[in-house]
């Protein structure tokens, strides 16, 4: 006997060789459900909850077994996305609800989904998501997103020298959907691939639109890749033709990719910055010392600006370490001959000890948030000068 009805179970089994008979009942009186062989799986319901068991197990010749313990589960379910997670616990419900009806036992019918705190949230981050996912694609068609364009400062005279482009997603009620939110639900969807050309062909026009409207102050643009569009077999032929379309010196564009991209595939990042050296885009190591990666990279990438995380802006007037980092990327970026970008300044002071520390451009709320292109273009026009 290898469990009985009624039993709590916290395990199920694969048959690697012999035989197993499922039965409901008591043994004398067994009702069969089923006769399993070698690779098959029972005992499968008790695994996400540790419910008690629906029905006896018993081997009928001589039987290897290997346990699936619910603890090895729910540290493999606790890594997957929480719609998987939601959608296992739906079907092994169901599949329990089958069995319970099977064996004319209608007692806690459904018990694995609604059961814990853990469940519920995680069938409210399941549809949470669908509903994100399902909302950016008629998002799209109805235009609800815009580029907006924050300032990249030169230190040296306190002027604007390009922009970095951040998407907004704004729906009609007006209110706003943070990228930090939706961009990680695109990811894991083809979502990612046409927003990410719209972001492109956008941020080529508006790149074309500053120059009508400011003639002669040539900023660039930094755009932002996501991981994912590295599989986008699109990527490369919608970066040239809007570079085309809108007759732009490839040069004035930059590719901002962050370091930890870089950390996890390495060789398919080296890959693609050659392919995006080719076409003449400038490339930018974003949320740069962050990233846990080595700086063995910088030796091997073509890599043009490192971007510093505002991480380390942030403690720059409190902390001597911070000031140190700061001061050293810098120096090791003009070895390298690299530009530098300080992210996220804030007050006076922290512009004011990067510009000292040698970093060569400065991004943050001290200047200006990311602003539609047409405020954009009034902070670039030479009017504005300080
Ligand atoms: P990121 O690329 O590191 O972008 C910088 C973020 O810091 C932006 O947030 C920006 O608004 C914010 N920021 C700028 N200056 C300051 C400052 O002085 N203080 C503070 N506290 N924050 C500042 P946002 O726009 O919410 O974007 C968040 C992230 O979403 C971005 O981080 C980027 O990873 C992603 N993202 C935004 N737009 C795009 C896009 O067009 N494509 C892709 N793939 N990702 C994007
Ligand atoms: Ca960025
Ligand atoms: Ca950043």
């Amino acid at each position: 006997m290898l469990f009985r009805e009624g039993d709590g179970g916290h395990e199920a089994y694969v048959i690697e060789a012999g035989c197993v008979e499922i039965f409901t009942g008591a043994f004398e009186t067994r009702r069969s459900i089923a006769r399993l062989g070698a690779d098959e799986i029972f005992g499968e319901m008790t695994l996400l909850g540790g419910h008690t068991r629906l029905a006896s197990a018993v081997a009928t010749e001589a039987t290897s077994l290997i346990v699936i313990s619910h603890e090895y589960l729910e540290e493999r379910v606790l890594a997957a996305d929480p719609l998987l997670r939601h959608l296992l616990r739906v079907v092994i419900a169901r599949t329990r609800d089958n069995v319970l009806r099977l064996g004319q036992n209608t007692s806690e019918p459904g018990a694995g989904v609604s059961g814990t705190a853990h469940a519920a949230a995680d069938r409210q981050a399941a549809l949470q998501h669908l509903r994100l996912e399902q909302a950016m694609a008629t998002a799209l068609e109805q235009k609800e997103f815009q580029l907006h364009l924050q300032p990249i400062v030169r230190l040296g005279d306190s002027r604007p020298a390009g922009f970095e482009a951040l998407i907004r997603w704004i729906r009609p009620d007006g209110s706003r959907v943070s990228p930090g939110e939706f961009i990680p639900v695109a990811e894991q969807s083809e979502l990612i691939y046409v927003l990410g050309h719209w972001i492109i062909r956008e941020s080529c026009r508006c790149l074309a639109e500053l120059d009508r409207l400011v003639p002669g102050a040539a900023p660039f643009l930094s755009l932002n890749l996501s991981l994912r569009q590295f599989d986008d077999p699109d990527l490369f032929p919608v970066l040239e033709a809007a570079l085309a379309d809108s007759g732009l010196d490839p040069r004035r564009l930059r590719l901002e990719i962050t370091e930890s991209m870089i950390a996890r595939d390495a060789d398919a990042t080296l890959k693609l910055l050659q392919r995006c050296k080719a076409l003449g885009a400038k490339l930018s190591v974003d949320d740069f010392g962050t990233g846990y990666s080595s700086l063995s990279y910088l030796q091997r990438l073509p890599v043009d600006c490192l971007k510093l995380d505002r991480s380390f802006i942030s403690d720059l007037e409190t902390s001597p370490a911070a000031t140190r980092i700061v001061g050293a990327v810098a120096r090791l970026a003009h070895e390298l001959g690299m530009e530098t970008v300080a992210e996220g300044i804030e007050t006076p002071g922290q512009a004011a000890l990067c510009r000292e520390l040698g970093v060569d451009y400065g991004q943050g709320f001290h200047w200006s948030p990311a602003v539609p292109l047409e405020r954009a273009a009034q902070v670039l026009s030479p009017s504005q000068a300080a």
